[in-house]
């Protein structure tokens, strides 16, 4: 069997026209119903469902808010507990024989049917749910949980069947030499994050796809929009035990699972701290003997993300997709925009103009509730919504702070923050003396931008500082005309970036087009939305026979 033909998902514009007229209706009865819902989200092990309600329960639960207003409890998750982790490694040894003996295309079928389903019969629901629990617009929903989660689950079929496609040489007559494509031998764990949905769907379904059974442990930020996706994923025919979600404890969950013999591979999304302890931790059960295999360790992690202008650069296409890579979604991406780097002849243009266009549009990046304005049919688009939780909210109020004492920083936009109803920080721009200030170096996760002017003729030093500052390797951008400037950067940014774009924002990169990951702390660059991250999740084995 050949998949079917695949190409990427489009979006929905949600302008406020007539025609977009119907797309709001259908959205806002979605964000109506889990606005009043307070759902419970169980723990899903082999198909059952377990509440911490149920009956002789012990479990506790956590609240999942809208962070848009915390006063909001959109859902309660059941935590799992030592239990349920035994049971769910239990089941997932069982259903991984069914599973794998499926034919490949009956396990694609359940992917492309729950793309399917995602973007007709759930659309509206997903991004409901997306918009109140993660505090996405309508576009930067529609970009991740729709359009980014199909094209995983979709293209991933593709590059699959091309994978097993691949075959060795017979060589002389009478030898036929056959690989086959097996599932790692034990399980894999995902680890997913709450910024985006399509990720926790690659983390899951990637692995799953290639024949192994996956323990979920979803964000507990993203509780909404990750179990309407495990739903869908059952509704699609996805059998029993195959993926369990197991929402809870992070560091519980963690240690219960990479002590067991069975754990096999680790699939992550998320902050570098985290993975960067979690990879020792592995490799000190690796150590003292707990595994027969050596664990697939598969992360993608942070990034301090630039953009560098030359001074021949469209200083209006600079600026605007600036302001996108640094504030869309509040800068709560990986590969978020986060230090700018400007020749001093272009500066105060760059500056006054981006400041202008971000000050004369303030009331739409003014953070605010965006799902609620949109329940009454006020402001129907909304660019700036809140952070996703208390703690991320006061550690960059301290950010803030901090530049407001500090003599080297100085804050040209922005700076402010409320969290009476949401975590709201509004977007902030700060310029920086010291190419090596730390702010040029850390990664904050939100709406924080560092700038740095530096003089024209020293271009090729500001290349070699750039790369030499910090750890990360995600994304970065140069923003020329001038082809010989775009080549400098080209050569003296190899390693600083695993997406480099040339003038285009460092961000959104799309399934199938942009592979997507970095290397040195920005994780192990199998590049998500590629082939390439497959064969992490499988083990071949060679077959030679003599006729
Ligand atoms: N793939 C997303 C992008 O290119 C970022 C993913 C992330 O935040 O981890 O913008």
């Amino acid at each position: 069997k050949v998949p079917p033909t695949i190409n990427n998902e489009p979006t929905k514009t949600f302008s406020n026209t007539q025609e977009s007229a119907k797309d709001w209706d259908l959205l806002r009865a979605s964000l109506l119903k889990f606005n009043n819902a307070a759902l419970e989200i169980p723990l899903v092990i082999n198909g059952r469902r377990v509440y911490a309600n149920d009956e002789g329960s012990t479990r506790t639960t956590t609240k999942h808010v809208n962070p848009s207003n915390h006063k909001q409890i959109l859902a309660n998750i059941t935590q799992a507990n030592g239990q349920d982790i035994k049971d769910a490694i239990e089941t997932s040894k069982i259903a991984k024989k069914k599973w794998y003996s499926l034919p490949f295309y009956d396990r694609a079928a359940v992917f492309l049917k729950a793309a399917d389903l995602i973007s007709t019969k759930y659309r509206y629901d997903m991004l409901a749910a997306c918009m109140l629990g993660q505090g996405k617009n309508v576009y930067q929903a529609e970009i991740d949980c729709i359009a980014e989660l199909c094209d995983f689950f979709r293209f991933n079929v593709k590059y699959a069947s091309e994978l097993y496609s691949q075959q060795p040489t017979n060589g002389t007559k009478g030898i036929w030499n056959t690989v086959e494509y097996r599932p790692l031998e034990g399980f894999v764990y995902a680890v997913s994050p709450f910024n985006f949905t399509a990720i926790a769907a690659n983390l899951v379904g990637a692995p799953a796809l290639m024949g192994n059974t996956v323990l979920w442990k979803p964000s507990q930020y993203a509780a909404l929009s990750n179990y309407l996706l495990y739903t869908v994923l059952e509704e699609a025919g996805l059998p029993n035990g195959v993926i369990n979600f197991i929402p809870g404890d992070p560091e519980f969950i963690t240690n219960e699972l990479i002590k067991d013999p069975h754990f096999n591979a680790l699939h992550y999304t998320g902050s570098t701290q985290i993975f960067k302890s979690l990879y020792s931790k592995i490799q000190n059960k690796l150590v003292d003997g707990t595994y027969r295999d050596y664990p697939r360790i598969v992360g993608e992690t942070g990034g301090k993300n630039f953009h560098l202008v030359h001074n021949s650069a469209n200083l209006p296409n600079a600026i605007f997709n600036t302001i996108r890579g640094a504030f869309e979604y509040q800068g709560q991406k990986c590969s978020a925009t986060s230090r700018l780097y400007l020749p001093e002849s272009k500066s105060t243009e760059f500056l006054n103009d981006m400041v202008g266009t971000l000050s004369e549009e303030d009331s739409k990046f003014a953070p605010k509730n965006i799902a609620a304005s949109a329940i009454s049919g006020g402001d129907l688009q909304g660019f700036t919504g809140p952070v996703i939780h208390e703690g991320s909210f006061n550690k960059l109020a301290k950010v803030i702070d901090e530049a407001k004492n500090d003599p080297d920083l100085e804050i040209i936009y922005g700076g402010t923050y409320d969290k009476t109803d949401g975590y709201f920080i509004h977007p902030t721009i700060i310029k920086c003396k010291d190419p090596n200030h730390k702010f040029l170096k850390t990664e904050f996760f939100g709406p924080i931008l560092t700038v740095y002017e530096y003089p024209d003729e020293r271009f090729v030093d500001m290349c070699k500082t750039i790369d030499e500052t910090g750890n990360y390797g995600l994304t970065g951008a140069i923003f020329a005309k001038d082809r010989s400037a775009i080549q400098v950067a080209n050569d003296i940014l190899r390693y600083s970036a695993g997406n480099f774009y040339i003038n285009d924002k460092c961000t959104a990169a799309v399934v199938a087009q942009q592979w997507f990951g970095g290397a040195r702390m920005s994780g192990t660059n199998d590049k998500a939305g590629s082939g390439n991250i497959l064969s992490r999740f499988v083990s071949m084995r060679n077959t030679k026979e003599n006729f």
